[in-house]
């Protein structure tokens, strides 16, 4: 069981939201670097291992600073995800680009930047040809069909859009090593937010035979797999985390099993998790607006779903403490909503929680990763600031919050005949 606490003191977080109004998202520096050098410790057999951080779950960059301190590169899969990695100084092989449906521009970019390229199907070998120009290393998402089975936020392989088919991974790598391509890679991602750990050491068995085949068929050899991302966090209560170290152990033992007697020189392990990164030590810190009850109970925060799609979208489980009440009994059954004009705007639905009244400050857990980066202007919603929590106990603001200036930035009035006095 993960026990869902919070490192905020009730008196100390009241004082924090006067010099920072709610809602907030607030990262834990020191959670996030402990949980970093597990992941390098877990994997500290490999010679060349490299986690890329999947920039789309928390593009901040002081967060990205940090990460790219404990070792970390980045994964991007847009224009400005590169030049995001690049100001922070992660650079060239540093970046992973895994993008599909790609436009020719983010290709060049990709390409200036000295980045891996990932590609998502074979016809974008002949454009990237086209349109930047083959770099000397380049890497093919695989997508193994019905030979994995996914989960509900990435769906069936079989009906994923991503990657290229098998028979279409023998062509692909074909047709580089005959226009001269001589550095490889090989990757996949077919699950989110998985907690079974065993998925990841299939995923490595799987892609190690394939590399093992290509290798052999094509006469070629890889230097490295990326396994993706996709290592789940423990949402819920009773959720267990996954045991990274185990899980290294256990990537270590198929890589020596499948690797080790083969002829093959030594494959880099490369992952691009970003939940499990900064997922569970990042929190929504929102303040109760009111309270509702008709034919049920309803609890309203000053965050809504703007702030943290999530639940909104998948039904995914956030766990909410209410500050300083955190031992009370759980004797009450609300629905937490924020306040759009759409009725799945809700963090919890039917959540048993302690007596909530307006005044009171929520903690919502594990919203460090694909939480704030989610977040969306409808309604005229401001997207709010992000906070970081430093080791030394001091608060910074690493993301100011939008203003009504900065909503109406994109818009022109001046071309309405209302406007022409
Ligand atoms: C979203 C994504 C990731 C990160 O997924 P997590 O579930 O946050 O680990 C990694 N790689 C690709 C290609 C992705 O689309």
């Amino acid at each position: 069981m993960a026990t869902k606490t919070h490192p905020f003191d009730p008196t100390w977080l009241e004082a924090l939201t006067e010099q920072f109004p709610t809602p907030f998202h607030i990262y834990d520096e020191r959670a996030i670097r402990a949980n970093a050098r597990a992941l390098q410790a877990a994997f500290a057999w490999n010679p060349g291992f490299k986690e890329f951080f999947a920039v789309k779950a928390a593009p901040n960059p002081y967060l990205l600073s940090i990460l790219s301190a404990e070792g970390f590169g980045a994964d991007c899969s847009s224009l400005p995800e590169l030049l995001l990695a690049d100001r922070v100084g992660i650079l060239g092989e540093s970046i992973m680009f895994t993008s599909n449906d790609t436009p020719a521009v983010e290709y060049r970019q990709a390409n200036g930047l000295g980045a891996i390229v990932n590609l998502d199907d074979i016809s974008h070998i002949a454009y990237l040809e086209e349109v930047a120009g083959l770099p000397e290393l380049i890497c093919c998402r695989y997508n193994p069909g019905k030979l994995k089975a996914g989960n509900a936020i990435i769906g069936h392989p079989e009906e994923a859009k991503y990657g290229f088919t098998r028979e279409q991974l023998f062509e692909g790598y074909r047709l580089l090593r005959d226009k001269g391509i001589t550095r490889f890679g090989l990757h996949t991602m077919v699950a989110s937010n998985e907690l079974d750990s065993s998925y990841f050491t299939e995923t490595a068995q799987l892609l190690l035979k394939l590399v093992l085949e290509l290798s052999t068929e094509l006469g070629i050899t890889f230097e490295f797999v990326n396994l993706g991302g996709g290592i789940g966090i423990p949402y819920r209560p009773e959720d267990e985390p996954i045991d990274v170290a185990a899980l290294g152990q256990s990537i270590q033992s198929v890589y020596e099993e499948i690797i080790g007697p083969s002829n093959h020189p030594p494959i880099k392990i490369y992952l691009e998790c970003g939940r499990m990164v900064t997922g569970p030590y990042g929190y929504l810190v929102s303040r109760v607006l009111h309270v509702k009850h008709t034919y049920k109970d309803y609890v309203g925060l000053d965050a809504c779903m703007t702030n943290l799609m999530r639940p909104a979208m998948y039904g995914a489980y956030h766990h909410i403490s209410v500050v300083g009440k955190e031992p009370a009994p759980l004797d009450h059954v609300y629905d937490v909503t924020g306040s759009l004009c759409e009725n799945n705007d809700k963090f919890a639905i039917d959540r048993p929680l302690p007596t909530v009244e307006a005044g009171d400050l929520v903690v919502i857990h594990d919203a460090g990763a694909h939480g704030h980066a989610m977040g969306f202007n409808y309604n005229g919603k401001l997207r709010s600031a992000e906070l970081l929590l430093r080791e030394s106990g001091e608060v910074v603001e690493i993301r100011r919050a939008e203003t009504v200036d900065d909503y109406f930035a994109t818009l022109d009035f001046g071309g309405l005949a209302i406007f022409e006095v």
